[in-house]
């Protein structure tokens, strides 16, 4: 808990008012760069035509006393277009561009950090804190003020994965000292200010993309734009360096300082310090919000130079650490120890995972019979068949593949084998109940409901490093959205065992060599999602890893077979941690 006798933590009114005072100033700095850019553009035009025509004169007193007013006019208009767009839609357009989101009380990473918050806007005196998470398995923080005005905290899924407790408190006590002292508010409006030309360009494409909605993609394509984009670019650019001249780096240093107020912890600060900065990679899309996180994204390139001392926003990682563990008497090498120690504690504590191939041959046997039942079974509700396009007949299919095919109508000719009849899909009471069905978004074939896709077991809600999932308890295959894949890969809750280490050491193999075709990829059948009841789609699972899973697009699943996530974890974990503390200098 905060000790609140020796330093008071300024009142929510007086952080309004300096919050006024910043306004203003920003403002008068945003008019001022306006000022002389449209001054100076518009000024070397005027004088280039002075030179071609005889009778005009740049200096003359009346001409250039007008010429003043409309420049103070025009910078004046951009400014104050630029601010409010900026007020309105800043934070909007940042959390967005980071992808962050609400935290989910179910789950207990997330919770944990709702409850840091609570605490620590008891302990704050603040009116209120909100939390966002970015997904993805970098280690990283950052605060905003939101456009009510109240402050949130944002940290990523890879912080709250790697980060104890009390690392997690002294990180969101450093951001809620920037908060208190008015640097994120500065930050906020500064980044909100310097975006509003990306904004711009992303609602342009936005209503280009309403036209043609088959183009909506998270990368969108930027054909025509382009030069626009890079135009945007070069002034965020501008403003941006121009505006992060006024914020030093002592800030970092001072919120460093007021976080081990809050929360009495230097060492826990100085070790989620040295954590992010061990694991960071980029994060984000520009190095527009660079100054807003706790390190900076791309914190390995920092070195000690002087020049750099000039051009970063962060001050050098080892006078960060040095001072923080001053605090607590000791010194930068004791902080890497500390993470050293209780990283190994942590791997010694990680649950091992049992896969069904190391249960036993009963339970196999057990299985294979519930597998054989499941395809019989399937096998004979496949009385369905298609014309396609060319008219030829496709099938037989079960329901649920049926009205996947990619060229299925309601008027697509079908016959069914057991009924012996012809007709289109439209006359067929089953197609138009599971239609229906599919329409009120609920499962095409209630039969199928919650059914395991390989070997129909009725499927268990559980957790899986914190993650809600529907599981098998049959063939242990799990289904997950693909919103909380990063949530797994950046947890490390569970051990492996060497056999399925092995497994995933030759599947990275295979994906290095490129004359290899990845053993992985053999053809599985097609099995339907216990969702929606559509057939699976079968697909790699992503670019980097061409192991095939079911995917259902539709409900935004993936079903993974027993061992195939574990795999993946294996593999991306190993792609992530590059993170073993490097000989120090
Ligand atoms: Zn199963
Ligand atoms: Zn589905």
């Amino acid at each position: 808990m905060a000790d609140t006798t020796k330093t008071p933590p300024p009142s929510f009114w007086e952080i309004q008012k300096k919050q006024q005072r910043i306004s203003l100033f920003l403002f008068l700095m945003l008019f001022i760069f306006y000022f002389l850019t449209v001054g100076l553009i518009s000024g070397a035009v005027l004088i280039t035509a002075g030179v071609f025509l005889p009778d005009f004169s740049f200096f003359a007193g009346s001409f250039f006393y007008k010429y003043i007013i409309v420049v103070f006019g025009i910078a004046l208009g951009l400014a104050g277009l630029n601010f409010i767009q900026a007020r309105k839609n800043g934070v909007r357009y940042i959390l967005r561009n980071l992808r962050a989101r609400s935290p989910d009380p179910e789950d207990r990473y997330h919770l944990s950090f709702l409850n840091i918050l609570e605490e620590m806007k008891i302990s704050s005196g603040l009116p209120g804190l909100r939390g966002y998470i970015i997904p993805t398995v970098n280690i990283n923080s950052l605060s905003l003020i939101g456009q009510d005005g109240l402050p949130a905290i944002v940290v990523t899924e890879g912080l709250l994965a790697e980060a104890g407790r009390d690392e997690l408190q002294a990180v969101v006590a450093h951001e809620t000292a920037h908060i208190l002292k008015g640097d994120t508010f500065l930050l906020t409006l500064i980044c909100s200010l310097a975006a509003f030309y990306e904004q711009l360009i992303d609602s342009l494409e936005e209503q280009r993309e309403l036209s043609r909605p088959e183009l909506k993609s998270p990368g969108r394509a930027k054909g025509s734009t382009q030069p626009l984009i890079y135009l945007a670019s070069s002034i965020s650019f501008l403003l941006l360096n121009f505006f992060v001249a006024l914020v030093s780096q002592k800030r970092e240093l001072l919120a460093d300082a007021t976080a081990v107020e809050l929360s009495r912890d230097p060492m826990a600060l100085a070790r989620a310090i040295y954590k992010a900065h061990l694991a960071n990679s980029f994060l984000g899309d520009s190095s527009l919000f660079t100054s807003l996180f706790l390190v900076p994204p791309d914190s390995r390139d920092i070195q000690d130079s002087p020049g750099d001392k000039l051009f970063n926003t962060h001050p050098p990682l080892l006078l960060r650490l040095k001072l923080l563990a001053e605090m607590a008497h000791k010194d930068v090498k004791a902080v890497i120890e500390e993470v050293r120690a209780r990283e190994e504690q942590r791997e010694k504590s990680r649950l091992l995972y049992s896969p069904l191939e190391d249960r036993g041959p009963d339970s196999q046997e057990k299985l294979r019979q519930l597998q054989l039942k499941a395809r019989e079974a399937l096998e004979e509700e496949s009385v369905w068949l298609a014309r396609n396009t060319r008219g030829q007949w496709d099938g037989p299919y079960v329901l649920g593949s049926l009205v996947t095919l990619p060229y299925f109508t309601p008027a697509t000719r079908i016959k069914n084998l057991k009924e012996n009849l012809e007709g289109p899909a439209r006359n067929f009471p089953q197609v138009r109940f599971a239609l229906f069905r599919q329409l009120k978004k609920q499962p095409l074939d209630p039969a199928c409901q919650n059914k395991c896709p390989v070997c129909r077991t009725e499927l268990t809600s559980t957790f899986y490093e914190g993650v809600r999932i529907k599981k098998c308890q049959g063939c242990q295959g799990k289904l997950v959205a693909m919103a909380d894949l990063e949530k797994i890969f950046a947890r490390r809750e569970l051990a492996f065992p060497d056999r399925i280490k092995q497994k995933a050491l030759a599947h990275g193999e295979a994906l290095l060599a490129p004359n290899l075709k990845p053993p992985v990829l053999k053809e599985k059948p097609p099995a339907l999602c216990p969702e929606c009841g559509l057939q699976f789609t079968l697909r790699p699972f992503s670019y980097h890893y061409l192991m095939p899973v079911y995917k259902c697009y539709p409900c935004q699943q993936i079903w993974f077979e027993d061992e195939e996530l574990e795999i993946l974890q294996i593999l991306v974990e190993d792609s992530t941690r590059n993170r073993q503390p490097a000989n120090q200098s």
